[in-house]
């Protein structure tokens, strides 16, 4: 006797696509068949759909609490759970105050409580003058942490704040003794923030002149910058929201010269242009900016050649007045969390010919296993049955009523997406359905990093 049953689909498993059944029992996959003949207290017909692990979505920013006007964690996860994401890991910003000690995430645990309809992991923050912190965060479970080597932050007290080169190394050390990840928010601070002051004296103040304010080689030079800190402390580092094929290759170089190094992009900096970004207007602003159609392009070979670990969303909302104004004041995050698999999936399986195997690694088996996560980001047996069914044949109109945000503004309300997420099933409990919307109960739990041993430290 089952659970369920995903009977009918195309399933992605990691050695291929197959047209097995899926038996869920206790939350888990208990067994895959070309058919199974016991009952089942639900069945779920996947006909014409193919069926692949949820997304790890490694990159999110819930602003609860603090800020819990911008993004909350039950409107949050709902997005999420409708976009295919059964997991996450929120990021340590946004949120007042920032998570950059034990006190400030017990207040993330506490807020999070019976609020999330898919399950949720931390970051800890890497801030100057927190180093005596990073341990207790490792204790008390964080998968990472996270630094701002661009401007970030603001006067408000208990926000988060960007590291100066000193925090950065200083920091590095510590991470590397504690044997955790340290996740790196990679542009260059003084030139962009100097080319922005420039362009806004100059009144050039268009979405093309944002773009030029940040260039291509302000992301490569902080990469680089990251990478040779790593090189002499020894830190395992990984590059958020990555938007140049030139970084990219950056990192594939130190990788080959034995730096422990990943690398993400995000579907905006894939499916949407500069030359869009004209058009979308703030909704659309983020940092790094979204790039140049033939920056993209190149962007997407890289992509499509296996040298970008894994997507994420870097979902990171805000009011709606905060959008107002001209490109340079308006907040840089784009509302997106709950279009990464659908986006992905059209731009890049269905338009590009990604293989499944390799859209399943991007979207869920790669950061699993970066961040830790062994009962996930695979449709395997003795895995937590998180599933999700996708439509190829389906396609729609992304309207601001689709969104389950907080404040329904996204970069991607009026796109044609050609698939459709139909159903999400974190551990076996079904919290999306495209005909009903999210169904049941938040029953999204948290999850804590295990790998909290240290590294040995060899003695040089
Ligand atoms: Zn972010």
């Amino acid at each position: 006797m089952y659970d369920l049953i995903i009977r009918n689909g195309n399933v992605v498993l990691p050695q291929g696509v197959s047209r097995v059944e899926i038996g869920i029992r206790d939350g888990k996959i208990a067994c895959i068949a070309n058919r199974i003949s016991e009952d089942a207290n639900d069945v779920v017909d996947a006909s014409n759909q193919y069926v692949i692990p949820g997304m790890i979505d490694t990159h999110v920013h819930i602003s609860e609490p603090g800020r819990t006007g911008w993004e909350g964690f039950a409107t949050g996860s709902q997005a999420l759970a409708a976009g295919g994401v059964t997991s996450y890991i929120e990021m340590p910003l946004n949120a007042l105050p920032a998570t950059t000690n034990k006190a400030a995430l017990n207040l993330k645990i506490e807020a999070a409580k019976n609020q999330n309809y898919v399950d949720y992991g931390f970051y800890g923050g890497l801030v100057p003058g927190n180093l005596d912190d990073l341990e207790e965060l490792a204790q008390a479970g964080v998968f990472a942490y996270k630094a701002f080597m661009s401007n970030c932050g603001s006067d408000i007290p208990g926000d988060f704040k960007n590291v100066d080169d000193y925090a950065l190394y200083k920091g590095m050390k510590k991470l590397a003794e504690l044997g955790k990840l340290l996740c790196l928010h990679a542009e260059n601070l003084s030139i962009t923030e100097g080319l922005a002051q420039d362009m806004v004296r100059l009144g050039r103040t268009t979405a093309m002149d944002y773009v030029d304010s940040r260039p291509v080689f302000t992301e490569v030079e902080a990469v680089q910058r990251a990478i040779l800190f790593a090189k002499e402390t020894g830190c395992k580092i990984h590059f958020v929201h990555i938007s140049t094929a030139e970084a990219v290759q950056a990192v594939q170089r130190a990788r080959r010269d034995g730096v422990d190094v990943s690398v993400e992009s995000c579907p905006h900096y894939l499916a949407i242009t500069a030359e869009e970004v004209e058009r979308i207007g703030n909704y659309a602003r983020c940092q790094p900016p979204i790039r140049k159609a033939k920056d993209q392009e190149r962007l997407w070979q890289e992509l499509l050649n296996g040298n970008i670990d894994w997507i994420a969303s870097d979902h990171s909302p805000c009011t709606e007045d905060l959008k107002d104004g001209g490109i340079f004041e308006a907040w840089g995050g784009i509302s997106g969390a709950q279009n990464s698999v659908d986006v992905m999936f059209d731009v890049a399986v269905k338009q590009r010919g990604l293989p499944l195997v390799q859209f399943v690694d991007l979207i869920a088996t790669h950061p699993s296993a970066r961040f830790g996560l062994p009962d996930k980001g695979q449709i395997a047996v003795s895995k937590d049955a998180d599933i999700v069914l996708i439509d190829p044949n389906q396609s729609y109109v992304l309207r601001r009523e689709d969104l389950y945000y907080k404040n329904k503004h996204s970069a991607y309300v009026g796109r044609k997406i050609d698939c459709r997420i139909t159903t999400t099933i974190v551990r076996g409990n079904i919290v999306f359905d495209v005909r009903k919307g999210i169904v049941g109960n938040p029953v999204g739990r948290l999850m804590t990093s295990r790998t909290t041993s240290p590294k040995v430290v060899s003695a040089h």
